[in-house]
């Protein structure tokens, strides 16, 4: 066998600690190492093994004053307890035997249990998703029971005070351990925390109070929403056991694509498909938007690639004021076929035209200037 650690290098503490500072020091490692925090980690598994031995011996005057003068060689006679920590249980059962504290917040008793989450998945399309809409959502939950009422007993009878705990729910268990022999208060082992037992149990959802129950919801999508975001609706789930809360419904949103609008943040972008000639003379077209059909005015001397911007258009913001913008992307079509008469036409514009007739205005010059510097 390898060489020992010494005891009070492996709690951390010094010579003269006092029983206090052992015992902190054993409860800090303790939450560090205890297997249910580090799930199939040998090392930590080892080292907890070590730091609660260390312990045992360090916590009791008598093994500790042997272990002062004879070093490991005083001790290792002593029958050690060891597995007794290892088999304890959870981590906050551990802790809350020893330290009476409450390690997770939730006690170290199981009460009866808060209902499981729920999701289910809405469709939107794009136009619901940016104005939010209210929407009927039908589901199966866990539910309580009709038949019983929730309570599981098959009516007319009813539940009864449980014996084992008198209707409290809550139960003392005695236990000896190597530091001794201390009490545990947890939740009773007959009625679950409940209180109360069902000797004649419901035949619809056999003594639990609960079933499958078709749920119906209303839910408000706020505007702005986003594909993939998921709302969150507080005891909307799955029934809990009785005296437990009910879980949350998680609303997974998916919004269909809209082969008009391009989500950008909370501005739409569109793109106008613009026969050259247009773009070239100006024209007034009517864009759509979330708000329905826009007249744009477009210059003489549109460009492909320019982008007008009708601001207030877009997405409202969500759960915020305000609403993006609508871009509109023009995109100039050339001809790519011509007739006869077309091509004359064309050829007779080319013979007019000069450089001027392609001169880039200032601002575009000093915008494609800016872009390449
Ligand atoms: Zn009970
Ligand atoms: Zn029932």
């Amino acid at each position: 066998m390898a060489t020992k650690r010494d005891y009070y290098e492996v709690l951390g503490v010094d010579r003269d600690a006092g029983e206090a500072d052992i015992k902190k020091s054993f409860r800090r490692l303790a939450r560090e190492l205890h297997p249910d925090v580090n799930p199939g980690d040998q090392h930590a598994e080892e080292r907890f093994r070590e730091v609660a031995e260390a312990y045992e011996v360090l916590s009791d005057a008598d093994t500790r004053a042997r272990y002062d003068r004879f070093g490991h060689a005083g001790v290792d006679g002593s029958s050690l307890h060891t597995d007794q920590f290892m088999d304890f249980g959870s981590l906050s059962d551990l802790l809350g035997a020893f330290f009476g504290d409450d390690l997770f917040g939730g006690g170290m008793s199981r009460g009866p249990q808060r209902g499981a989450d729920a999701a289910v998945a809405v469709e939107l399309t794009f136009v619901e998703a940016a104005f939010g809409v209210s929407r009927e959502l039908e589901m199966e939950v866990v539910g309580p029971c009709e038949h019983c009422a929730g309570s599981g007993a098959k009516p007319p009878s009813q539940p009864e005070r449980c014996e084992t705990c008198g209707g409290q729910g809550r139960v003392q268990r005695v236990q000896q351990t190597a530091l001794g022999q201390f009490v545990q208060t947890g939740a009773c082992p007959t009625c679950g925390g409940r209180g109360v037992t069902v000797s004649d149990p419901c035949r619809v959802c056999r003594g639990h109070g609960r079933t499958p129950t078709q749920q119906s919801v209303e839910v408000q999508i706020p505007a702005g929403i986003a594909d993939g975001q998921r709302l969150q609706l507080r005891g909307r789930g799955h029934h809990g056991e009785p005296g437990a809360p009910a879980g949350d419904l998680y609303v997974a949103v998916r919004v269909a694509a809209d082969p008009r609008f391009q989500r950008d943040g909370n501005d739409i972008v569109a793109v106008l498909d613009l026969p050259f000639t247009k773009a070239a003379l100006g024209t007034t077209v009517s864009v759509e938007t979330l708000d329905g059909a826009h007249e744009l005015e477009l210059k003489p001397g549109t460009q492909p690639g320019d982008v007008i911007t009708l601001r207030g258009k877009g997405v409202p913001v969500l759960n915020g004021r305000g609403r993006g913008h609508h871009r509109v992307l023009v995109n100039v079509l050339m001809p790519s076929r011509l007739t006869d008469e077309q091509r004359r036409l064309l050829a007779e514009f080319e013979a007019t035209a000069d450089e001027d007739t392609y001169r880039a205005d200032e601002s575009f010059m000093s915008r494609i200037r800016s872009a390449f510097s």
